[in-house]
């Protein structure tokens, strides 16, 4: 398996995967989204709160508010030597205190280690008119995107398959497909369509150029045409900013890994072996 890397940067990033099955890249997605834990806000104690927003909404939209995380300071709860009960090893602990006039936003909210700050500043939380007053105290926990959405490290997780071009020997150069294609992928070149150099990948496979050659009367089968390869992918991630995107990658990657070894051995204890016999 091979992947590179066509942008890369801490917030989002841009590859292609090959070669692996559909269900892979699909489970890769999934591990990405759902099992790669993150710091939110899970528990919001109210000292104060007569803005417009009932307790239940504030602390909704706290919670929502993506938290830099650094996986080696923190343990889950669940795992956590307190046993649950919360300590500075299980959870990140922050205080807000702001007197309206104004917009609270995700700035307001001080953590007690700088490090575990919300991941976006101008985060608007709610508006206060004269007088009004938010006092809160907020605990983040360790959890996953498959329990809840607030947990997601991307706020964009997608793949398409890696898209294939041909053009066949009918094509006159007229240039309908060109007109056509939204993503200006092709270009006519010496009297015959062609890929535009680097632009394949923006390719959305949507056909509309196969609909436009067979609308120039060519015949019964259009002269350029659209397929994939099956077992390259082209990934877009895009992070909330609570980890970067290259960490996202590589825990979604080592959870398939270790989900793949619970599972050989499972089959192992099952069968009597190791499992590495079934696998042969
Ligand atoms: S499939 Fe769509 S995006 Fe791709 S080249 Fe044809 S018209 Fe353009
Ligand atoms: S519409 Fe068909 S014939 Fe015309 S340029 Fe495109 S592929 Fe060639
Ligand atoms: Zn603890």
């Amino acid at each position: 398996m091979e992947i590179i890397f066509n942008r890369l940067d801490d917030v989002s990033c841009r590859f292609q995967i090959g070669p692996v099955n559909s269900a892979f890249a699909n489970s890769f997605r999934r591990a990405m989204i759902g099992e790669v834990p993150t710091l939110a806000i899970e528990d919001v104690r109210i000292y104060d709160n007569t803005s417009a927003l009932f307790d239940e909404i504030l602390a909704h939209r706290i919670g929502l508010i993506p938290i830099r995380t650094d996986l080696s300071s923190y343990v889950a709860r669940e795992n956590c030597s307190c046993n649950g009960e919360g300590c500075p090893a299980c959870r990140a602990t922050f205080t807000m205190s702001v007197e309206g006039p104004g917009m609270v936003y995700s700035r307001d909210l001080i953590p007690e280690d700088p490090q575990t700050a919300p991941a976006i500043d101008t985060i608007p939380i709610v508006k206060l008119t004269k007088d009004q007053k938010v006092v809160i105290e907020a605990h983040a926990i360790l959890s996953t995107g498959k329990v809840h959405a607030k947990w997601q490290p991307t706020t964009a997780c997608g793949y398409k398959n890696y898209p294939l071009i041909t053009i066949g020997e009918a094509c006159d150069g007229c240039g309908q497909c060109v007109e056509e294609c939204p993503r200006e992928v092709l270009e006519v070149d010496s009297a015959r369509v062609r890929v535009v150099p680097g632009r394949i990948e923006d390719c959305s496979l949507c056909g509309l150029c196969e609909k436009a050659c067979l609308g120039s009367g060519i015949g019964e089968e259009p002269a350029i045409r659209v397929t994939s390869e099956k077992k390259r992918y082209i990934f877009v991630v895009e992070g909330d900013g609570s980890l970067p995107v290259k960490e996202i990658i590589e825990r979604g990657l080592r959870f398939i890994k270790d989900q793949s070894v619970e599972l050989k051995d499972k089959i192992g204890e099952i069968s009597g072996g190791t499992g590495d016999e079934k696998q042969e």
